[in-house]
């Protein structure tokens, strides 16, 4: 009899799925469906995740049901495959440290009992590390990646797997613990179908993108951040229907997607910019100890209205809309002076679509400090960001209650009205001054 085991991680959908269709060929009599429940996420933060994960696992585990066991993947995986004899593990391959270092450990561990560990496919369209200068090197700015991994392609989309032969293995596995979202946070939809919906309604907006994506107030970007980090849809999946499209707004989001591949590549090569600085020179600037003012900015307790309104919605949703991410990562690190990696760790405790790669990166891009850096010098003006991009105030007014009677583009500083709402904080800083403060330290760092 010949089966297989499928190891699920961060990829929970059955269509364009490449490690099942490998799983279903080397397993014609039975494929095990599995998950590792990690303690190595078992961590303080990112509950947000994690309570997302474990309804995403639900919902796959009543489609197709899943082996679910706890334990250390390199330790449980082998006990899985063992138990139904199978000759080979299939995963998608995993490019970030802890989880390349992992497929290691399960590979050696495996190869004890001649199984073989086979990686198909990753999570991304083309993977991290395939796509380098002429002299192999990697890319370090974003737009000559992007020209390079335009023309360097990707495959169709795999065709699904049919009449899949699930088996579940006897083995001892564990119930799914539940866990809460943080309190007053709505989770969005899990599962593929739901993904598939989501991207098939939103095609019909993909046209405006280019036009919109700016505009927090408009929502009117795509939402699926969320099911590419949960793997409910491959990006190759939406490349291929933007590729029928060719509207300027179908190759702006084609674009945007290349940022989450190039993220990923620099990660590849850059393992320790998960954690620390790509410009090291910056660890050497000046900056403040969080304190207080730190948590004015995560309760979206600022006083100024864009910031809070992005906090707020953070915390009611577990998302934020792009443009508001970088202006209240730009505030936290130039107004409030804090290491960037103090408002990263926020985002990867609350996000649900929260990516080490894209995050810091993220994060880094603002502060400085990143590849192609937005040059420390350009510092957000969080009032005429919110004049500029929420004209009309729309997203203020819906994620700031107490500024919802002011009108127009006052609501960006309602510290100017002859009668401010009483309820709603005056700013707790001077952005002229901080922005000069942030410059003089930026001096100092240079000379
Ligand atoms: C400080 C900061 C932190 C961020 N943290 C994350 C994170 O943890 N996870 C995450 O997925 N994205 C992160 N981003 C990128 C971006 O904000 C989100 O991908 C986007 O807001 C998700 O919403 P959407 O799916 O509606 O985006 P859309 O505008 O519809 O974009 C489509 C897709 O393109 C990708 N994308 C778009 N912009 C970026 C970008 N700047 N970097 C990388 N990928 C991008 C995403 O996969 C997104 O789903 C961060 C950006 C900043 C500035």
């Amino acid at each position: 009899m010949a089966t297989s085991v499928l190891c699920f991680r961060n990829d929970f959908r059955l269509l364009d799925n490449p490690a099942l269709r490998a799983a279903v060929d080397a397993g014609p009599d039975g494929v095990v469906p599995m998950f590792v429940l990690d303690e190595h996420y078992w961590g303080p933060g990112g509950r947000t995740r994690l309570a997302y994960l474990m309804r995403a696992l639900a919902h796959l585990d009543e489609r197709i049901g899943l082996t679910i066991v706890k334990g250390k993947p390199w330790e449980v995986i082998p006990r899985v495959a063992r138990s139904v004899g199978a000759t080979s593990v299939h995963v998608a391959a995993d490019y970030t440290p802890y989880e390349a270092e992992r497929d290691q450990r399960i590979e050696r561990a495996l190869a004890e009992d001649d199984v073989e560990l086979v990686r198909t496919g990753s999570a991304y369209a083309v993977a991290p590390g395939r796509i380098t200068k002429a002299d192999g090197s990697p890319y370090r700015v974003f737009t000559p990646f992007y020209r390079a991994w335009l023309e360097h392609g990707w495959r169709d989309p795999a065709p699904g797997a049919r009449d899949v032969p699930w088996i579940r293995a006897d083995v001892e596995t564990t119930a799914l613990p539940e866990v809460d979202p943080p309190e007053g946070l709505e989770l969005p939809p899990v599962g593929e179908e739901a993904a598939r919906r989501r991207w098939r309604e939103w095609l019909d907006h993909v046209d405006e993108y280019d036009d919109v994506r700016d505009l927090p107030g408009e929502d009117l970007t795509s939402r699926m951040s969320v099911h590419l980090k949960w793997g409910h849809v491959h990006p190759r999946t939406l490349l291929a229907d933007l590729a029928e499209r060719s509207s300027k707004g179908a190759e702006a989001y084609g674009r945007e997607l290349a940022f989450r591949e190039f993220y990923a590549d620099v990660v590849h090569h850059r393992p320790d910019t998960i954690e620390g600085y790509y410009d090291k020179r910056f660890e050497r600037m000046e900056y403040d100890h969080p304190g207080g003012d730190l948590q004015l900015w995560k309760d979206g307790r600022t006083g100024f209205p864009i910031v809070d309104a992005g906090m707020r919605q953070l915390a009611a949703t577990g998302w934020m809309h792009n443009r508001v991410r970088m202006i209240v990562a730009s505030f936290l690190v130039k107004d409030l002076h804090l290491e960037w990696t103090v408002g990263a760790k926020h985002f990867m405790d609350l996000l649900v679509d929260g990516d080490p790669c894209s995050n810091q990166h993220g994060w880094q891009w603002v502060a400085g400090c990143g590849t192609d850096a937005a040059p420390y010098f350009r510092i957000f003006n969080p009032v005429t960001q919110g004049k500029k991009f929420d004209p009309d105030g729309r997203y203020v007014r819906r994620w700031v209650p107490e500024l919802r009677g002011v009108e127009g583009k006052a609501v960006h500083e309602p510290w100017t009205l002859s009668r401010p709402p009483e309820e709603y904080p005056a700013p707790m800083l001077d952005h002229a001054a901080e922005r000069k403060e942030s410059l003089r330290r930026y001096e100092a760092l240079r000379s």
